[in-house]
């Protein structure tokens, strides 16, 4: 990664706003990117050159003709210096999740920051369709908004109930932003993760119980009077983890997974009739879901402040990536931050 100029977008295009982007998230999932292993990515296309950053807080320069007549999601008119955030994905419109409703499963997307140039720049041009605004929020939470939607997606496809019983497996930021839209709605949650101040942090944000991996399916069976939780949600990319929530989880319940791998797992067939489960995926997040978590992140704002433990300016945005992929057990949201 090498910072450098280029020469940036003129006037916005027809459809097109030009944003000033003044904090980015740096996410598990860019880490491929960086380092080659575009086997983890979507479709076999050009990745490089590219600029990243997917998760983005921005303020609108140009808003182009969506100043005029609002723009193609009808989320309203976009005005100059408005703060926004990014939702990242163009789907194609035409295959057949697309017209099922479900763009965030296309195979020919593109996102923001993986196929087209994101947000660690000083100006950048997206579809108007994309971009949301968020009203006060301060530039960390609206970086946030994209991994947020990301957990009301998962909630959504898990078809959480108010007060059902929710395992959370991981609580790095998506699934401590999982366990806090559970627990938005009327949830109870119980967050698993091997790192202590982890598990303290899943607490402060209203998690009622926490184990580690080893201690988990006592604890689990206790805290459910020994019927196991009715939902699981996957979120630490732990390949192991399906065959331990599929275990974990209720007959009649539901296992949904989040967390991206390529390493398998052997799961038992036979536990589907036998327990009836719903073993679910969940990838990205529609366009009703990302407007769905800014109000999410909006409400619960002083508690995720917590989560962005380091910034990094531009200039320093390699070393942001280096120390975010040594794993520094403290680091739970690293923002690099522009402009
Ligand atoms: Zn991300
Ligand atoms: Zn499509």
């Amino acid at each position: 990664m090498v910072v450098e100029d280029v020469s940036g977008p003129g006037r916005a295009r027809a459809g097109h706003v030009i944003v000033r982007p003044e904090a980015v998230g740096i996410c598990g999932s860019d880490f491929h990117l960086f380092s080659g292993d575009v086997g983890a990515l979507s479709g076999a296309r050009d990745f490089y050159p590219r600029v990243q950053g997917h998760e983005v807080s921005a303020i609108v320069e140009d808003p182009g003709d969506s100043a005029a007549g609002g723009d193609a999601a009808g989320h309203g008119t976009l005005r100059e210096g408005a703060r926004v955030a990014i939702w990242p994905l163009l789907p194609c419109g035409r295959c057949y999740p697309c017209r099922q409703d479900r763009p965030n499963v296309c195979p020919n997307f593109r996102l923001v920051g993986v196929h087209l140039d994101g947000g660690l720049q000083e100006r950048l041009e997206v579809p108007a369709a994309t971009v949301f605004d968020v009203g006060d929020l301060d530039p960390d939470s609206t970086c946030f908004v994209e991994p947020a939607s990301v957990a009301v997606h998962a909630l959504n496809r898990a078809r959480l109930e108010p007060g059902e019983q929710v395992v959370v497996f991981g609580a790095g930021p998506i699934g401590l932003a999982t366990l806090t839209a559970a627990v938005h709605r009327g949830a109870r949650v119980l967050s698993v993760d091997p790192v202590a101040s982890r598990r303290d942090l899943a607490k402060r944000l209203g998690a009622e119980a926490a184990a580690k991996p080893q201690e988990l399916t006592e604890n689990a069976r206790d805290w459910t009077g020994g019927e196991g939780p009715p939902l699981v949600v996957e979120t630490s990319g732990e390949a192991g983890v399906l065959p331990q929530a599929m275990d974990l989880v209720a007959p009649a319940g539901r296992v949904v997974v989040v967390g991206m791998s390529s390493a398998t797992a052997p799961v038992r067939p036979g536990a589907f009739p036998e327990k009836e489960i719903d073993v679910i995926g969940s990838s990205c997040a529609t366009a009703a879901d990302f407007a769905e978590a800014i109000g999410l992140v909006a409400a619960n704002r002083a508690a995720l402040a917590a989560l962005f433990s380091h910034h990094f300016n531009l200039a320093r945005a390699a070393e942001a990536f280096e120390f975010a992929m040594s794993r520094p057990p403290d680091a739970v949201k690293i923002v690099v931050t522009v402009n």
